[in-house]
């Protein structure tokens, strides 16, 4: 039986012809500088966001720790949405490695923190108060790209008021294919921002971290720090590599199944579906036994969701349109349609 994973898009495998791409890389020892695929994959990234440099990171979770290590000292503080991955789902890093303070704010529906409120946050200059250094977003957030207007007016406000801005842009490419609008553009506002490989993009492993050439020299001597100063891993660029070559229009795919998976389960009776954008489906159930049963069935029938009362579904390289049909059709088989 063929498994359908819709509990996240790290999931997937690397395709054959990224393995190919993957076996085929020159590499060299990338703590002296010396991995040619790494310094042409860092060098990339950094041209499609308009930074001046990049830096490979294992993972999502250090590119971003790199960053906050980076940006703040001991006692500073950044500003950040309690539910953002920064703050919510890193295990605390920057507070237990860099005695940085995490200020949280509430997040609006849209998936921003409202501007009046971070405003509200920023501490003057006293020696009672955290120095307030950064604000850290994240696009996307559950799916929802943040409006161009809004990263705009916090870039204002940040430089208004002397702070850095951090986006962690795990998703990034989601966004930009949902919008249309330049990479580079959507990265225009930040300081830094952190891409992740190992989403939609499809890779076993990969981040990149980029900003100016001052912050990424930092950022590598934190990498070293933290352990993540890897020798040839001009095998891991490689796959990177080919994601950019191969894999990001096809995130077009992707938001278009999350959009017919949504259209599928609209009608069922005791699910609310949430306005799909990208990738990510979220259902509420009115009751979460149903859930459970749900998640229960459906895993007898080898489709894999989360067991939760506000589920959510996440299309990827290895959910087909047939696998999306498939999952529609278990989900009507198991509830109730508000049609009959
Ligand atoms: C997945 C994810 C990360 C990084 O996760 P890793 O598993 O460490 O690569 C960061 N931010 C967001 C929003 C994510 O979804």
């Amino acid at each position: 039986m063929k498994r359908i994973d819709l509990r996240s898009d790290t999931v997937t495998q690397p395709t054959p012809e990224m393995r190919k791409a993957m076996a085929q890389a020159a590499t060299g020892d990338d703590v002296y500088g010396e991995d040619p695929s790494v310094n042409a994959l860092e060098q990339r990234v950094a041209e499609l966001t308009g930074k001046e440099a990049g830096l490979l990171c294992a993972s999502g979770t250090q590119s971003n720790l790199i960053a906050l290590l980076s940006h703040c000292q001991r006692g500073d503080e950044y500003l950040v949405g309690e539910e953002y991955h920064t703050y919510r789902y890193e295990a605390g890093g920057a507070a237990v490695l860099g005695g940085i303070v995490p200020q949280t704010l509430a997040i609006d529906t849209d998936g921003t923190v409202p501007l009046a409120a971070l405003e509200s946050k920023i501490k003057a200059k006293d020696p009672h108060f955290p120095r307030t250094r950064l604000i850290a977003l994240e696009n996307t957030h559950t799916g929802k790209v943040m409006p161009t207007g809004y990263t705009a007016s916090v870039r204002a406000l940040a430089d208004r008021k002397g702070l850095q801005v951090h986006l962690d842009g795990a998703r990034l490419f989601n966004a930009h294919i949902a919008t249309g609008e330049a990479i580079s553009s959507l990265c225009a506002p930040m300081d830094s921002v952190s891409i992740c490989f190992s989403k939609g993009l499809g890779t076993p492993i990969g981040s990149v971290l980029v900003g100016s050439e001052a912050l990424i020299a930092q950022g590598r001597r934190w990498r070293k720090m933290l352990g993540g100063g890897m020798r040839q891993a001009g095998i891991i660029a490689a796959a990177m590599d080919f994601a950019l070559d191969h894999h990001v229009e096809r995130l077009q795919q992707d938001h278009e199944h999350a959009r017919r998976l949504a259209l599928g389960l609209a009608d069922i009776e005791g699910i609310q579906v949430e306005p799909v954008q990208t990738n990510m489906v979220y259902l509420n159930f009115s009751d979460p036994n149903q859930a459970t049963n749900v998640h229960r069935s459906l895993k007898e029938r080898g489709i894999l969701v989360p067991n939760a009362a506000r589920m959510r579904l996440v299309t990827h390289l290895d959910v087909s349109a047939g696998d999306v049909e498939q999952v529609v059709a278990s989900f009507r088989e198991l509830l109730v349609s508000k049609r009959t």
